[in-house]
């Protein structure tokens, strides 16, 4: 089975993370082997000592963006959450990528009003207050992707049905083979 990348892209606690992870398992159990590359982890090593200017963060994106397309050309499902702001840095990861292997960009769709109320790391709470400077959504811009593969609307659904709907789709895409159940 040949490699591809999925790119979840989305304000600060849509749904990213919790999401790719749902899906992690499931592609694992359909042979595939899988890496995730996760925005706060990558923040850890990868892209160690960078901030959130906009300079910084294209950086931060154009790493990533390097490192799932080497990893899928060798053959991996590459799982990237990363709030990616920026529409040119997502363009440019997915014409890497896409050199050798399909591209599949999911916008979680998460309106702020509802991430600011899940607020999981509380970081809504400090931006609103003037505490964090350059934060996506509230002192730094998101652009919302043109033509992602899927939007997935989070609000009233669990993260396990968002994780069935982006396996729907990888399917669709010829991408995933149709669960055994489905057959
Ligand atoms: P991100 O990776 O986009 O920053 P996270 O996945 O880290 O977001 O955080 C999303 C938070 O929202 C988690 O604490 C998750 O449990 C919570 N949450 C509540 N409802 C949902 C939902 N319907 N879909 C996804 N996450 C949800």
């Amino acid at each position: 089975m040949s490699g591809f990348v999925l790119w979840f892209t989305g304000l600060s606690g849509a749904g990213k993370t919790t999401i790719a992870n749902n899906v992690e398992p499931e592609l694992e159990r359909r042979g595939f082997v899988v890496d995730h590359l996760d925005g706060d982890i990558v923040r850890t090593h990868l892209s160690k000592g960078l901030g959130f200017s906009k300079e910084d963060r294209d950086t931060n994106i154009a790493r990533i963006g390097w490192v799932a397309s080497r990893l899928a050309r060798a053959g991996a499902v590459v799982i990237v959450s990363a709030i990616s702001p920026y529409e040119e840095l997502r363009r440019h990861a997915r014409s890497l990528v896409e050199q050798h292997s399909p591209f599949v960009e999911i916008f979680v769709a998460t309106p702020l009003e509802e991430c600011a109320r899940r607020d999981p790391k509380g970081l809504y709470a400090a931006a609103f207050a003037g505490e964090i400077e350059e934060f996506t959504g509230v002192s730094a811009p998101y652009e919302e992707p043109l033509e992602p593969e899927l939007r997935l609307e989070t609000t009233g659904r669990t993260p396990s049905e968002s994780a069935v709907t982006v396996l729907d789709r990888l399917e669709e895409l010829n991408l995933v083979p149709r669960a055994e159940f489905d057959a």
